[in-house]
This record gives structure tokens, sequence and C-alpha cells, in this order.
């Protein structure tokens, strides 16, 4: 097809696409859906995207303006994943021109030219491989760098460089035949895999699950693999992903975080070389470019990323792997508010790829999908190293005198551990120094002004910081209410913990790992490096140090407050709580030392804290999933979020009572669906303004959306945003 006049997805938050006329020269043209074009839209030039040719008997043509120019040849995105952006569009309820900017890495969304820089890869040559080390002494950084290249196989020339390998020793030791360059796409496969990795025999329970899964190549099939920490899951995802690299497809392989990025990548080049890369956040522009292209083209096998990389194009797509599924980093709370398990889900279905959700912890959706038969249940219930699981302690600590939290039980096991040479590892999830300030004399307490929370106590640097809004201040000198000088601390954080235990044991090292101290790009693999070391030392963190990883001599893990999230106002609080204390929990004894986990507790007899303290999450989990269905809360039912937030509460609370009012004007209330609200929300006002909400719950899909989208012709009214701001949450997952 082709005409005059285009239809563009301009990347503004409102629902419609523009028209725009085509000069000339393009009209002949075939455009293909989802190049990338210029338009001018409101005084500025934004990269849009072509979606299709407009309806040529529009008559004002005149009053259109024309595009300012075709930035690519052909669309970068296949058709699939068109048909993901324009799905995920409609599911999230969240304008295409936006969603589809998602799908593109920074530069391009940008509009820079979408060009690979080529990989240079080196090699050693056999010439290398023979001679001796002792003929390059007298060229030390050549000698460094023949060494490297020996012992680690293929390296790129960005990671030589930063082994401290510059390009001219590498050109000096190409002159001599003793080194070749190579780029990614001359690698076949057999070449880049190191020679020395011997391969781990699968236990029975492992081969089950790789039969199970290699069985359904090409096929959508959806597993659940619910293997408990340590069971060697990433072992059996590798090896499946394995046979799919043979056969020239390729695997996307979703993580949470950030942090564990490097110890999986360097994994996975263990076993698959050099066609191995990472996505997120902590790279820069170019290298996401990259990373981006190379799949698209196909030269990667693998590519690892988190939340955002659901949306990258693969070439020869074979099967996606979320790893850590119960994960809430892998939904996104602003903006465009999508869950990237959910969506990989769908991509997988559109690109009839085997799909597997992995997790220690399976959240209460998959695994009410996987009691039903929807999703295949695979279970590891051995951890792989033969290590047995570790064992529960609860401490009551009803009647107890604490030093700064700690039991004078735990603290001597801490000693013991130390003292055997072991890791601790004590867990407490809130950072800071103390969760508020209190005046002494007249009671006043360290509010935030902007929220309606406390300010968190920070030690270094010494300040009030509030963790809703960022708001920061100076300790004050003087109470503001009554202007004494003595003030207490309330609460425990993690720098409070810290500098506690440095005390206590001095002659051990004591590192926090949480937030405000991995703010910098590689720190968190610093302190990695320092834990596999495996010497004696005390670990202090929050629920960054509760994923995924693999601490081999951590054998005692203290949790000071198991009870924070049994009480919690919200339904998904207990499934959260169990989630985090078996991860933190599966963290010790997972090699040969057994672990140990204490839990200190002041409600040992509350029944779900009683079913948690058997260290059982399944039985957890399966009570939690009875509670939800007597309760009718997702996932037997499923929930949109409509919230409002203003300058003012009432404000906020008539905006969602006009949205109620309009849907109830339409005969699309139907008898399935039920709403709640307006009320504010659990934190009404935060960052300076008043949050309302209405939250939208039916037994079916359909009659939601269809609600939600009639809603939309309300919402998008201009004159809505004056005074409010609103937005739809499908799926919501806090009720904060
Ligand atoms: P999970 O992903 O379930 O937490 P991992 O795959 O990280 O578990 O495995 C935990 C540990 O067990 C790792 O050190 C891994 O190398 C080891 N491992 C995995 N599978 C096997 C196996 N079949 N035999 C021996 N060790 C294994
Ligand atoms: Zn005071
Ligand atoms: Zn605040």
């Amino acid at each position: 097809m082709s005409g005059e006049l285009i239809d563009v997805l301009v990347p503004v938050p409102l629902l419609e696409k523009f028209t725009y006329k085509l000069p000339k020269e393009f009209q002949k043209k075939n455009l293909e859906r989802g190049i990338r074009i210029k338009v001018p839209f409101r005084n500025r030039i934004l990269v849009g995207i072509f979606w299709d040719y407009s309806d040529t008997s529009k008559n004002n043509i005149r009053s259109y303006k024309f595009i300012k120019e075709i930035i690519d040849e052909s669309s970068l995105l296949d058709k699939k994943l068109l048909d993901l952006a324009d799905w995920s569009s409609r599911y999230y309820h969240y304008p295409l021109g936006e969603v589809i900017t998602y799908f593109f890495p920074p530069s391009l969304r940008k509009g820079k030219e979408a060009k690979f820089k080529e990989s240079i890869v080196w090699q050693v040559t056999e010439k290398g491989d023979f001679v001796d080390l002792l003929n390059l002494s007298r060229a030390p950084n050549q000698r460094k760098g023949l060494e490297l290249l020996r012992e680690k196989g293929d390296l790129s020339q960005h990671s030589l460089k930063a082994y401290g390998v510059s390009t001219i020793t590498l050109k000096n030791l190409h002159k001599k035949g003793l080194v070749k360059k190579l780029s990614l796409e001359q690698l076949p496969l057999s070449s880049h895999q190191k020679q020395n990795v011997k391969e781990k025999k699968l236990t029975s329970e492992q081969k089950v699950s790789v039969k199970r899964i290699s069985e359904s190549e090409g096929d959508n099939k959806i597993f659940l693999l619910d293997g408990v920490t340590g069971s060697g899951k990433t072992e059996v995802y590798l090896r499946c992903i394995k046979e799919l690299v043979q056969k020239g497809k390729q695997a996307l392989v979703l993580i949470p975080e950030i942090g564990l990025a490097p110890q999986a990548e360097s994994r996975f080049k263990e076993l698959f070389g050099l066609r191995v890369a990472s996505f997120h956040s902590a790279k820069s522009d170019r290298e996401r470019l990259d990373v981006w292209l190379g799949a698209e083209k196909g030269l990667y096998d693998i590519v690892i990323g988190t939340r955002s990389s659901v949306f990258i194009p693969m070439k020869n797509l074979g099967m996606i792997v979320v790893d850590e599924e119960h994960d809430t980093s892998f939904k996104q709370v602003e903006r465009f508010r999508y869950s990237a398990r959910d969506i990989a889900l769908y991509r997988a279905k559109l690109y009839k790829v085997p799909i597997l959700l992995a997790s220690a912890t399976p959240s209460v959706e998959s695994m009410h999908n996987a009691i039903k038969g929807k999703y295949q249940l695979l279970t590891l219930k051995e951890r792989a190293t033969g290590a047995d699981l570790p064992t529960f302690f609860p401490l009551n600590l009803k009647g107890k005198v604490l030093k700064e939290g700690f039991s004078e039980e735990l603290l001597e096991e801490i000693e013991v551990e130390l003292q055997k040479k072991n890791q601790v590892l004590i867990f407490l999830n809130r950072r800071g120094y103390a969760s508020s300030l209190i005046c002494k004399s007249c009671g006043w307490v360290s509010y935030c002004d902007r929220c309606d929370a406390h300010m968190t106590v920070h030690s270094n640097p010494s300040q009030l910081h509030c963790h809703h809004c960022e708001n920061k201040k100076q300790l004050p000198t003087a109470c503001p209410s009554c202007l004494e000088r003595e003030f207490e601390s309330f609460g425990l954080g993690t720098e409070r913990v810290e500098s506690y235990l440095r005390k206590k044991f001095e002659n051990y090292p004591v590192y926090r790992i949480d937030s405000d101290t991995t703010r910098k790009k590689e720190s968190f693999e610093d302190y990695l490096k320092i834990i596999e070391k495996g010497d004696p030392l005390i670990l202090v963190g929050t629920q960054m140090l509760a994923k995924g990883h693999h601490f081999p001599n951590v054998t005692l893990v203290g949790i000071l407050d198991a009870d924070s999230g049994i009480f919690s106002a919200d339904f998904r609080g207990s499934e959260r709580v169990a989630q985090l204390i078996t991860q933190v929990s599966g963290r010790a004894g997972r090699e040969k030392k057994p672990g140990k986990v204490v839990l200190q507790t002041y409600c040992q007899e509350h029944p779900q804290m009683e079913e948690l303290l058997k260290g059982n999450y399944r039985t957890f989990i399966k009570k939690i999933i009875e509670d939800r269905a007597s309760s009718n809360t997702p996932p037997f039912s499923y929930q949109v979020k409509l919230q409002a937030e203003s300058i003012n509460g009432l404000l906020s609370r008539d905006f969602l009572s006009s949205c109620l009012d309009y849907i109830n004007n339409s005969n699309l209330i139907t008898k399935e669906i039920r709403s709640v609200g307006p009320m504010p929300s659990l934190m009404e006002k935060k960052a300076g303004v008043y949050r309302w909400e209405v939250n939208l719950f039916s037994s079916s899909r359909k009659p939601l959306h269809q609600l939600i989208d009639h809603l939309q012709a309300f919402l998008y009214q201009p004159k809505q945003t004056r005074r409010v701001r609103w937005s739809i949450d499908v799926d919501p997952i806090s009720i904060i």
C-alpha cells in the first residue's frame, strides 16, 4: 500500500495516532510498519514510528504537517514484536506511542543510526599456544595479554582493555603471529566455548526437568520450575539453552536485578563463550545499542537482562526464561505499569516458544496456574550439591532484653560461626540508621512534611531522609518544637546494625549491602568478590542479599525482625514475607557446611508465623491460595487500580467519584464487577500530593477491560489532567 497520508505513533501520553503528510518522493515507496520517522510535534521534532497509511478520504489534507525524515529503511522490530507492543498497550491501557519506545534502546529512541559497531574478538593462534612465554620476558604487556588469552580463551577487545591490555599491545602480538583478530560473526559456536569446563552430572530431578522442557521445543508450553534454593535451577535452564543454541536458536533470560547480572553472565560465558550479552541500565547507551542490535542480528545466542529486556528483538528466539519469577522488580510501578513476566508469557505465546518461570518461592499467581494445570509444574526438592536445606530456629523475643535488635542467643551463634571461620548474614529489610528521630522532652517526631511517613535517620552522611519522596534534611541540633537538644533514635536500620556489629566483633570485617552502599556501578560486584573468597565475615543487608546469590561459605542467617509484613495491611504482605524469609534463608549452607537460620520473632504463635517457621514454603503458599480464594482476591479475581493524585485529597476523591459515575452510566458494569472506593491510598500523602484510589475487581478479564476502555474516553479529556494526575494499574502488585 502507499499513499499521501500516514498514521504515526508519537511518544506522548495521548491515545491517538497522529496523521502526517508524506513528501512526493516517498509516496511511491512501500513504508514498512515499525520504521522510525522524525516528525514535527508542537514545536519540537520527535522520533515517531510509522504505523499505517491513513484513510486518504480525509478531506482537509492541507492541515496536516509533512514528516521531517525517514530514519530506517526497514523495521527493526519484526511483526510479532509490533503485535506485542499493540497487545501490551491494550492490556495495560497505556498509549501505544509511549509503549513502543520501550522496545528500543535509548540511542535509537533519540533517532540515532542503527549501526552495529563490529565487536572485535582476539584469539590465540596455534603459534601463540606453543610459544615459550620467556620469549616475551622483555615485553611484559604482551606476555600478560597472551597469558590472559591462553587462560581465558577468546576475549573481546572490550574486556581485554578492562584487564589493562591495550590495543597497541594486541597489535604487536598480532605482528608476531601469536594472536588473531576475529569479529563476533566469525565465531562458530564450538570455537568460543571454553575447553576446560567440565559439565556437571545432572541430578535425577534436574534430568527430568531438562527432558520435559527440551521436548517442548517449538511449542508454547509454560513451565514453572519450583526448586528449593540451591537446587540447580540455573543449571537446568543452562542445559536446555545449550541444546537450543546448538540448533542455532537464541534464548532470552530475564533476571530481576542488575546485581544478579555479573554472576549470571559469567556462568553463561563459561558455557557459551562470547556470544552472551547482558542488557541493563548500568550499561552505556552505546553498549546497550550493540547488545540490542547484536541480538536482533542473531549474533548473541543468549541475552540476559533486567525488566526492559523483555522487549529486545531476537532473530531466532527459541526460549524465554524468567528467573526469580516471583520478584516484584519485574513490575514497573510508574508510567507504563507493565509486568515483564506477564509480557514474557504473551511473547512466548506469539513466538510459539517454551517459557520457563523459575523460583524457589513461586508467586501465588504462578502456583495457582500450576495447580490448575495451566502451567507444567517441575519440582526440584533437593539441593544439587547434596547439601541439606538450612534448619530453622525460631527465637521467641517475648520478655527478652535486646542489644541493638540482637538477642543474646543470636550474638552467641554469630560468635561461634565466626570462630569456625564461617560467614554470617544478618538480614534486616530497612536501610538507614534508625526509622525516626524523637525529641526526648516533648515527643516531637521526624515526620516528612511531604509524606505520611517518618523520615529515616542516616548516619553517613548524617541527615534525615524520607524513603518515600527522597526529601533530605540536616539533623536538627535543637528540637523544632521545644528547642531542647536531646533526641532519641527510634527503630533499627542496617547502618545501626552495622556499627553495632563492628564494635561487638571488632576482629572481623562487617560489610553492609543495601542500595546506599551499592550505588556505584561496580560496588556490588566488588562485594561479591570479597564474599566469594570465603574468609570469615559478617554481612548486613536488605532484600538485595535475598536474591539468587550463591554464597558458598555462609552458614548462619540471622533474621532480626521476622514479624514485619505478617501484619501488613496489604493482602499480599504475607506472601512477600514468606518469599523474603525463604530466599534469604536459602543463602545459608549451600555447599559442604550445613546452614542454620535464626528467626527473631514476637509472634511465634501467629498461625502464619507458625507455618513459616516450619520452613516449608509450599504448604505456606497453599494456605495463602486458600485465603485468596475465600476472600475472592487475585488470582481469584482480576484487579485494576485507578489512582488519582492532586494537591488536595478532596479533588482526588471527587475526580474518582466522577469516574465511577461515568462508568455507572454505561451498561458495562456487570454483576461480575465489584468496585471498592474511592478511598485514600494506604499512604495518602506522598511527595506533597494526596492520593486516592478505586479498585475494580472482576471474576473475568474481558468485562473489566471493556470497562476501562470505555473509561479512557473520559480520562483522556484534556480538562481532566488540569487538577489531578491519574493512573491505571492493571494487575497492581501492592496496595500502597
Ligand atoms: P539455583 O539456581 O536453584 O539456586 P544453582 O543452579 O545456582 O541453583 O546451583 C546451586 C549450586 O549447585 C551451584 O554452585 C551449582 O554450580 C551447583 N550445581 C548445580 N547443579 C549441580 C549438579 N548437577 N551437580 C553438582 N553441582 C551442581
Ligand atoms: Zn521537643
Ligand atoms: Zn517524604
